[in-house]
């Protein structure tokens, strides 16, 4: 569970958003060591510490708030583009277009100023990003996964699956709600951070993956391979949905992949 406090940040974060020393530079909070005993002062202190606290996580909010908003459309552009890409895992012709999807991840996930690699494998490659600027504070690893289903049968499409449509509100396309949409908005909450704030309130690791809609098992090798390097403290799974508009859920289970083949055989 991650406590609220722990995205407080302490007295030697640094200073309100907005104001000099925000971004990067750490500069205490100041106090009055005030009068009365120790533990007046202490108790005194604590209080203006929390205030201080609540007060610099409100602000950030805003600014982050804001920085979604101003690029909601840029945002919805960029989602759209990478749903366009048909990365079918389990289709070798569409080989490139895997490629390509995870190489506009990795590209976005620099731009958003992390650091951000290719991993080939075997099979499709993994996506793997970091930021680490905030020490002593908790590790999120974020998964995802760029891949998508075969779009076939076409039939019962009421609009082409590569190419996002709004109806009624909603997007529609292949991947657009597994899991590009999910993990693209893990990214954005980076990026809004990043660039609203100059920082993120926790440590945060994305890898990314293009063999989920097969069962790949290359994830599965280098994150047995790679335990130092993806530690963390809490693990978020993009692949998840919510119930409605404005309400999120959290999943605190998944199904896994069972392949079944029945053969029907019935009378004429
Ligand atoms: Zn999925």
């Amino acid at each position: 569970m991650l406590y609220w406090g722990d995205l407080l940040p302490g007295p030697d974060w640094g200073d309100l958003p907005g104001q000099a020393g925000f971004a990067g530079e750490t500069r205490p909070f100041t106090q009055d060591p005030g009068s009365g005993n120790a533990t007046q002062r202490a108790t005194s202190w604590n209080l203006q510490n929390v205030w201080h606290s609540e007060r610099w996580l409100l602000m950030a909010l805003e600014q982050v708030d804001a920085y979604l908003e101003k690029h909601r459309d840029h945002f919805e552009a960029q989602l759209k583009d990478l749903i366009r890409i048909p990365s079918v895992s389990a289709q070798p012709d569409h080989d490139p277009d895997t490629q390509r999807a995870a190489t506009f991840v990795r590209d976005d996930l620099a731009a958003i100023g992390l650091k951000a690699e290719l991993i080939s494998t075997q099979r499709h490659p993994l996506v793997y990003a970091e930021w680490l600027g905030a020490p002593g504070k908790p590790t999120l690893l974020v998964y995802g996964h760029y891949d998508v289903q075969p779009p076939e049968p076409l039939e019962p499409w009421l609009s082409p699956p590569f190419e996002p449509t709004i109806r009624d509100g909603n997007l529609y396309a292949r991947g657009a709600t597994d899991d590009k949409g999910q993990m693209f908005t893990h990214l954005k909450a980076a990026q809004a951070w990043l660039k609203a704030t100059g920082s993120l309130p926790v440590n945060v690791k994305f890898l990314i993956e293009g063999e989920e809609e097969i069962g790949g098992v290359n994830l599965e090798t280098y994150v047995a391979e790679h335990r130092d390097r993806l530690a963390c403290d809490y693990a978020v799974i993009s692949d998840t949905s919510q119930f409605a508009p404005g309400m999120p859920a959290i999943t605190y289970g998944l199904k896994g992949l069972a392949l079944d083949k029945k053969k029907l055989e019935a009378k004429k």
